[in-house]
């Protein structure tokens, strides 16, 4: 598939933002040699095995981890899906539904589609309710930055630099508006939600990691190879446990064709990607303060993504 790696290149996108966001993870007081993680980043790709359980952006070990057989990784894993269906997608009426029900139909659609769902708790001790993945007890907060009108302008730079020509304003504005309609009743939409990992491991035996230690992740890496992932741990071995948030951002486009394949799904799945991606970076400016550097790994196959973020990434 991609067995020509001279193709792919790694690109230095800079910082997230020149502004502060409100997460805590910073970058700021770190000596990261950039570069240098951009020269070898590549190395630390490999094919993703077909059966493999779906990983978190979570940069944190794993000591279960097969890097023989790694798992494509996105924010909250398989569940993590669930909102992104819920605002970009779903005709249900918004003022129904709960968080942990969309979740439980995200996970039956992945193993109906023969796609490996997965999720992960830490090590730490947690209340009853908190499962250690940012992305899933965060959630609520991820929905408030995400349309929080001090970081809007923030967030659709950055959605339109991932998504590039694929970015529809009109489609970015849905997804807004529908958590708007959706955080005014977020309490009773998320209730539950600390009992999602439960259901993963019922639906998907041995589908939940359990990652160990502390976040340090000093850098985000979107990557754009199809059937391609970070191997996590060695790379956090490789640099003094600087970990890497790392985004395959081609599963949520294969997810969305798997979900929506019919000509007639077209508009599902470009919304399903726009609010995948929109809540990735909501994500990031949950956990983060925005100083860690970006890095995309693409193909290339032409100037058109570079030609984008020179021009989106002022
Ligand atoms: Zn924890
Ligand atoms: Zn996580």
């Amino acid at each position: 598939m991609n067995d020509n790696t001279s193709t792919i290149q790694i690109i230095n996108l800079g910082y997230l933002t020149d502004t502060t966001w409100p997460g805590h993870l910073s970058n700021i007081d770190r000596q990261i040699d950039i570069a240098g993680i951009q020269v070898q980043l590549n190395e630390y790709y490999v094919p993703v095995g077909s059966h493999a359980k779906t990983r978190c952006i979570d940069g944190r070990h794993d000591p279960e981890l097969d890097e023989g057989n790694l798992g494509p990784q996105v924010p909250g894993g398989a569940p993590g899906a669930a909102l992104a269906y819920r605002l970009g997608v779903d005709k249900d009426d918004l003022t129904r539904g709960t968080f942990y029900n969309d979740a439980e139909i995200m996970i039956e659609s992945y193993v109906r589609l023969g796609l490996a769902p997965g999720g992960h708790r830490d090590n730490h001790e947690h209340d009853a309710d908190v499962v250690g993945c940012g992305a899933i007890d965060g959630i609520e907060l991820i929905l408030e930055r995400m349309i929080d009108p001090k970081l809007v302008e923030d967030h659709k730079r950055l959605v339109k630099t991932l998504l590039g020509t694929s970015f529809n304003r009109d489609q970015y504005l849905r997804v807004l508006g529908a958590g708007l309609v959706l955080r005014s009743r977020s309490t009773d939409y998320f209730a539950g939600r600390g009992d999602i990992l439960n259901l993963l491991e019922e639906k998907a035996p041995k589908s939940v990691s359990v990652l160990e230690g502390h976040h340090q992740e000093g850098l985000v890496v979107v990557n754009f190879v199809p059937n391609t992932t970070l191997t996590s741990n060695r790379f956090a071995r490789d640099h003094q446990n600087v970990q890497a948030f790392g985004y395959d951002i081609w599963r949520s486009r294969q997810l969305a064709q798997t979900l929506f394949p019919l000509p007639s799904q077209a508009v599902d799945r470009e919304q399903f990607i726009t609010a995948r991606v929109m809540l990735t970076i909501a994500t990031l400016m949950t956990l983060t303060d925005g100083s860690l550097p970006l890095l995309v790994r693409i193909e290339d196959k032409g100037l058109e993504f570079r030609e984008d973020a020179t021009n989106l990434v002022r």
